[in-house]
């Protein structure tokens, strides 16, 4: 007789085969078979040779798409809320000061996550869909005198792209350091990060890069390495402290690397790849193709009627777009329908924006004229069987 209690699960006898949908959700995205080649190769050592010599080509991929000659430039092991607390957590002291610019849900997920080590937690608010101008940031530094500033360039729950000239500088004014989110636009809108005085940037693996989610770049400024490398406390995480970080990724100048934590060694496999299609198609191109999807995709969602949450053009982002949810129709069922007649994935709001919008991504290689025909049918379908009430 056994001694176990537990029986083999029955459901683990059934072989798993991933249905293959249209990723246009806000992410993740679809994987190209050449990125997922690249995962299913063989695993070596998270220190062998080979794993540093990837490590090292993942750095340049993304000094290239930050566009940053920062040395301390590395892919933290999770996903952009890993890389999140990453900079938050070592950029910030208990008791310091931190602002928060909230447009969207993810102003607002930086303000937690800094109250959660003690900060002193301010944030300016603007309505979904809006922006900031660079006086009323101005002006909030001076009243709060925070230490580090937040802003999301991409805003993906409400589909606006931030404008980032001269922040850097107002930031830098007050004192401040200067902390951009990029998950959402990082490939797919112009975005410089030394230029644009930005201290420290994170992104994403699974949105225009197009690899699996799980790894997330990261970058800080010499400005930023001078607060994180003199800090009078320890992180409260020991699996996102910087200093250990930096050692690891090769980044401290120290002749041997310490082991730290298991690299996920294929996941690095899959950036490796996607940084390398970004650098072989050139990221001006990138964020032109991009650019010109979007509008090939706001002109025909128009010529059917529907309306694009972000008035003002300028500001639309171009990887994810919010469209008005349609008046009499229950968006979830829009989805839905979506999902299960078209094999496409389309998503709802998310924080401010639920119920109010729709929300299409068209990232990396998505980011297509075929697939904006595909989404555009696929709404037009919809919106002739879906549910419309007479109100
Ligand atoms: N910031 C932005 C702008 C995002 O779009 C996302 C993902 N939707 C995140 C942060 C968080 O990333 P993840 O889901 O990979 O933790």
């Amino acid at each position: 007789m056994s001694s176990l209690s537990v029986p083999p699960p029955k459901c683990l006898q059934k072989t798993f085969v991933a249905p293959r949908r249209h990723m246009f959700g806000p992410g993740p995205s679809n994987v190209p078979p050449r990125i997922l080649a690249a995962g299913a190769e063989p695993i070596i050592g998270h220190m062998h040779p080979e794993m540093l010599e990837i490590m090292s080509d993942i750095k340049s991929g993304i000094q290239y798409a930050f566009q940053t000659q920062n040395n301390m430039t590395i892919a933290v092991s999770g996903t952009g809320h890993t890389a999140m607390e990453c900079a938050i957590f070592n950029a910030v002291e208990p008791g310091e000061g931190v602002l928060t610019a909230v447009n969207g849900i993810w102003g607002e997920r930086a303000a937690e996550m800094a109250e959660r080590i003690g900060a002193r937690v301010n944030s300016i608010v603007t309505t979904a869909g809006g922006y900031f101008t660079s006086e009323e940031i101005d002006q909030a530094l001076a009243k709060h005198k925070p230490v580090l500033f937040f802003l999301t360039h991409g805003e993906s729950s409400t589909g606006v792209v931030h404008p980032l000239d001269g922040i850097g500088d107002i930031c830098h004014k007050h004192n401040c350091l200067f902390l951009v989110d990029c998950v959402a636009s990082m490939g797919g809108a112009p975005l410089y990060m030394d230029k644009q005085g930005i201290d420290i940037l994170y992104s994403g693996s699974q949105k225009v890069l197009n690899a699996p989610p799980g790894t997330a770049p990261i970058s800080f400024s010499e400005r930023a390495c001078q607060k994180v490398f003199n800090r009078k406390t320890k992180p409260v995480s020991f699996f996102l402290d910087m200093t250990w970080l930096a050692n690891y990724w090769g980044c401290d100048g120290k002749p041997t690397r310490i082991y730290h934590h298991t690299a996920p060694v294929s996941a690095f496999y899959s950036l490796r790849e996607s940084l390398a299609i970004l650098a072989e198609q050139g990221l001006e191109n990138s964020w032109q193709r991009h650019k010109e999807v979007a509008q090939y995709f706001h002109e025909g969602l128009e010529k059917m009627g529907l309306k694009l949450f972000v008035k003002d053009k300028n500001a639309r982002l171009p990887t994810v777009t919010t469209i008005v949810a349609p008046p009499g129709y229950d968006w979830k069922e829009i989805t839905s329908y979506i999902m299960k007649n078209h094999n496409l994935e389309i998503s709802g709001g998310l924080g401010p924006s639920v119920g109010q919008v729709l929300r299409v991504g068209l990232m990396g290689g998505n980011s297509s004229k075929a697939s904006v025909d595909m989404v555009l049918e696929a709404l037009r379908d919809a919106l002739r069987y879906c549910h419309k009430s007479k109100v």
